[in-house]
């Protein structure tokens, strides 16, 4: 397998609160790189500012979304994967596993909402998966906070010491420019979408009289902020980067397509091509011969008719042929890899070969599920695919008895993709469905009604928190599960789940049984 195709994979995903520019940034990323033409390509996707209650605008991205959620594009030498991320927040937990997937992240800050509360949540996925960040601070063309204010929050917290690698001339209606830190020189603004990539006027050094010339007394302040952002920043040390320590920020506007050539640039020179992965056997390394690849990502089809959905695999090591027989670790079964598609400029299309870092996308009727490993034959298990505990909980029924089976067949499918979790009391009774977001509820009914034919009833659940508890101690384990048997419930996988009601309650648990460990987050092994 060749080294070479794997140093010039870069895979990353765009993630931001909703509103800071993140459809906006993607669209101009495909534009700068040559893979699309035409600004407006990237459409559909506002379809995430529906009403909660608008299903219909949900079942419409999920018709864009397999088109649009991996796109592949050339840049230079380097192919790089961009891994889109749900806008919707009630879908965040899919933008969770997505980032498993990726090398890096590129996160889109709007510069007059600095931090929000999305982007937290998302970075700390990112802190514990140790992905490097590159933080774009955008819509500089309009008022924003003051540079210095915005850094220093990035660093409060994310938790990252923030090395700016460019730093604005004047904000909003004064906004002239970015002084390159990197390369010592000024580069102008122009409004407007029409401003080609490689038409940027530039300036040499802090100390060109044009700057001054041009920008005034702006050009004087910014050189004052420049000189001592310079002095006491220090330089970026990739590998505090790689560790996600340190995080370059660039600042510009999307929408005016500035700044977008330098994210370009920064993905490609550093951000990490694809590095080794743990394997619950062993940890597997990109560059070995042998085909795997873990399913990060499972989407329902569009054909109701056929309830086939399409797998989305990361490839970790060795290369994919098209026809290849591989096998799914779980069952044991081998699968058929001959109408596999992948996502070059957002086209989907036959793949007949993929390398580590590549999506390959595999349609199926419910052989491949979240979180499952493909070989060529050795048993190997990647692990990591976080499952967040359920914020919503809800009991579900069948309006007709007699559909029971269905519904259980169903709900099996729908958990299998990640779009509901299933949780079974102990005790028996309804099952119970328990999501992140109040809009999976929405999809779950309506896929149910249409794709499965079963009408169901929800009813509120006292629930309202689940812990996945576990413990080395068995007796202990056992001693726990009798005393709290009536709120005991097994999730999907058959994994040990507390329901409360209240987080007082697990408080009082944890104090009570201290072998206990309970966990808010189950990742797939
Ligand atoms: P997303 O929700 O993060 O995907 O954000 P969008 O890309 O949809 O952008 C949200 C809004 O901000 C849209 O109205 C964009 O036109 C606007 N926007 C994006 N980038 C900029 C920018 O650089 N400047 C200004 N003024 N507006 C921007």
């Amino acid at each position: 397998m060749s080294l070479s195709e794997v140093n010039r994979r870069r895979t990353f995903a765009v993630i931001s609160h909703p509103d800071a520019g993140k459809t906006t940034l993607t669209e101009k990323l495909l534009l700068f790189s040559g893979a699309i033409h035409i600004a407006g390509a990237v459409k559909g996707r506002k379809s995430k500012r529906f009403a909660t209650s608008d299903w219909m605008e949900i079942e419409k991205q999920r018709g864009i979304s397999v088109a649009s959620s991996v796109m592949q594009f050339e840049y230079g030498d380097a192919v790089v994967n961009l891994l889109d991320t749900p806008g919707h927040q009630d879908f965040s937990e899919d933008t969770y596993r997505v980032l498993t997937a990726v090398d890096a992240a590129v996160m889109v800050i709007d510069g007059a909402n600095g931090v929000e509360a999305q982007t937290l949540k998302l970075l700390e996925v990112c802190r514990r998966q140790r992905t490097p960040i590159i933080t774009f601070i955008n819509k500089l063309d309009r008022d924003v906070r003051p540079p210095l204010e915005l850094l220093s929050e990035v660093e409060d917290h994310l938790g990252v010491a923030a090395i700016p690698f460019s730093w604005p001339i004047g904000t909003g209606k004064d906004f002239r420019g970015v002084y390159d830190l990197q390369r010592s020189q000024i580069r102008a603004f122009r409004a407007g979408e029409a401003v080609r990539p490689d038409d940027s006027v530039t300036l040499q050094g802090l100390d060109d009289p044009r700057a001054v010339e041009q920008f005034g007394e702006t050009w004087l302040r910014a050189k004052d902020e420049i000189e001592l952002v310079a002095g006491a920043t220090p330089t970026l040390d990739r590998e505090l980067f790689l560790a996600g320590k340190q995080s370059p920020v660039l600042f510009g506007s999307a929408i005016n397509n500035f700044g977008i050539r330098e994210i370009l640039d920064a993905l490609v020179d550093l951000a990490p091509p694809p590095k080794v992965r743990e394997a619950v056997q062993r940890p597997v390394d990109p560059a070995e011969a042998r085909f795997t690849g873990m399913v990060f990502k499972v989407q329902a089809n569009m054909d109701q008719q056929h309830r086939d959905r399409v797998a989305f695999v990361r490839v970790c090591s060795g290369k994919f042929d098209r026809g290849m027989a591989l096998t799914v670790t779980r069952t044991g079964k081998k699968i058929k890899t001959s109408n596999v598609v992948s996502f070059l400029s957002q086209r989907r299309e036959i793949t007949e070969e993929a390398y580590p870092g590549d999506i390959i996308g595999i349609p199926n009727h419910g052989t491949l599920c979240l979180g499952d490993t493909l070989t060529e034959g050795e048993m190997l298990e990647f692990s990591g695919l976080p499952f967040f505990s359920p914020e919503i909980f809800q009991t579900v029924e069948a309006l007709d008895p007699m559909r029971a089976k269905q519904l259980s067949e169903a709900l099996r499918h729908l958990s299998e993709e990640g779009a509901i979790q299933v949780f079974r009391p102990m005790r028996g009774g309804p099952t119970l469905l328990g999501a992140v977001g109040a809009l999976q509820f929405e999809v779950v009914s309506h896929r149910l009604a249409g794709e499965y034919r079963v009408e169901v009833r929800f009813s509120p659940s006292r629930y309202r928190l689940s812990r996945w508890v576990s413990s080395t101690d068995a007796t202990a384990m056992k001693r726990f599960i009798e005393f709290n048997a009536g709120r005991m419930a097994y999730d999907a996988a058959e994994q040990m789940t507390l329901l409360a009601a209240h987080p007082s309650e697990i408080a009082a648990l944890k104090e009570t049984y201290p072998a206990i460990v309970f966990s808010e987050m189950r990742e797939l092994s």
